[in-house]
């Protein structure tokens, strides 16, 4: 299995000795060495996470939590690694108060449906950000549908940060919950949380963050960036799909009703009713990606052992090279120049279509996204209904981004 030693923060990470834990980097696309910025979709699976959720199939397979034999322990032992390895990740106070979900997504919703609806009425809002990503406005959406109650936007700047005092003015007492992204899946702006969750608490007012983007490059502490609720998704933390995690303070998850219901939640069940487990098994029913969750845990252990600040550091330099290297291409309108931002550089060339772009660049071998990422509400606020964007991780390098700004060249010419 691959394995990595710890390293000094200020050891510059490795990289082609990095680029080799991950086979699919050395694959060709459209017979070109594959350059892959699509990170912020989904991240690219380390070796050690192919091999544990293989080694989980050959050795281990069974079910956990119910089975009365060895392979029914180690599959547990194995599976609640993950919940281990998350609190680690997170700085949660206490491995109970990690539920393991299919994603971000429905760590929201579980939130959506089971700590908000039932605190919501006529006149009150939730309040979320005009960068959210569709999963942190969605499921808003529904309950506010059900309840009566509105969402209410705060405003961002043209460069993309979040206008910090408008979100404080609209914090008052008709707002039950703040919803905010820790990072921009578009923008790369990484926000403000603490601060955001000191003006909430301050307020009693609980906040949730959307940690999807900020999982996989920055050092994360529940407990400093003063939130109630933190939701995570583990493809893009190089670990499998269909695995994820909310972290939410033990006092909520206690007041929380279950939100599916089914075997592995309950205490008893009898026709006349039933009663349920605790957090966090009572949001945990039926049969969880056990495999996938293994997967993650060895990805968690990955990021460690490389060292979030590493990665980090190196991100930024990327981001820098890359933000330089584009500024240099005619025409090239970026979104998104907050002061403090993570690796991801959404992108226009005037007078091109941002999918053609994205056709040919494919055909250099060059993976990016172009669409509206799931944030109509952000390309309505631009005037846009498409931006290209090109998403880094640790492993990406100078060449790939050289390659990549090139092939914009050529494409331009041909486009244009
Ligand atoms: N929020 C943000 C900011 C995201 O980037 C994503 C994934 N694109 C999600 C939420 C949803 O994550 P998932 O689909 O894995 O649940």
């Amino acid at each position: 299995m691959t394995t990595l030693s710890t390293h000094a923060i200020s050891d510059p990470i490795d990289v082609a000795r990095v680029r080799a834990d991950f086979p699919l980097l050395a694959r060709e696309v459209h017979g070109k060495p594959l350059v892959y910025f699509d990170n912020a979709n989904t991240a690219q699976k380390p070796a050690a996470v192919i091999e544990a959720v293989d080694d989980f199939y050959r050795r281990t397979n069974a079910n956990v939590a119910r089975a009365m034999h060895a392979l029914g322990e180690e599959a547990t032992n194995a599976y609640e690694s993950a919940r281990d390895a998350i609190a680690r990740l997170l700085g949660a106070p206490s491995r109970n108060e990690i539920v393991l979900v299919s994603g971000t997504t429905q760590a929201i919703n579980l939130v959506a449906y089971s700590h908000a609806m039932p605190r919501l009425g006529p006149g009150d809002t939730i309040l979320v950000t005009q960068m959210e990503h569709h999963a942190n406005i969605v499921p808003w959406q529904l309950v506010c549908a059900r309840t009566g109650a509105t969402l209410k936007v705060a405003p961002i700047t043209p460069r993309g940060e979040l206008i910090v005092e408008r979100f404080v003015e609209l914090l008052t007492p008709d707002v039950k919950l703040a919803a905010v992204t820790h990072v921009s899946n578009v923008l790369g702006t990484i926000n403000p949380v603490a601060e955001l969750g000191r003006e909430c608490r301050r307020r009693g007012i609980p906040l949730l963050v959307d940690g999807s983007q900020a999982a996989p490059h920055l050092r994360l502490d529940v407990r400093a960036l003063n939130c109630d609720f933190y939701a995570i998704t583990g493809h893009k933390l190089f670990g499998p799909t269909g695995t994820g995690a909310l972290w939410a303070k033990r006092e909520h998850l206690e007041a929380m009703p279950p939100f599916f219901g089914g075997g592995e939640m309950i205490r008893e069940v009898r026709f006349e009713g039933t009663t349920f487990a605790d957090p966090p098994h009572r949001f945990e029913a039926g049969t969880p990606n056990i495999a996938g969750f293994v997967g993650l845990a060895a990805a968690i252990r990955y990021v460690e052992a490389l060292g979030i600040e590493r990665i980090a550091a190196r991100e930024r330099e990327l981001l820098a090279y890359a933000t330089a290297a584009l500024r240099e291409v005619p025409g090239l309108r970026i979104f998104g120049e907050a002061q403090d931002k993570a690796a991801v550089i959404a992108f226009l060339i005037d007078g091109v279509h941002a999918h053609d772009l994205a056709t040919l660049l494919d055909h250099e071998g060059v993976a990016v996204r172009s669409g509206h990422h799931c944030a109509h509400p952000l390309m309505q606020f631009y005037g846009v209904p498409a931006t290209l964007r090109a998403s880094l991780a640790f492993y990406n390098t100078h060449e790939e981004i050289d390659r990549f700004v090139a092939a914009i060249g050529r494409v331009r010419t041909l486009l244009g």
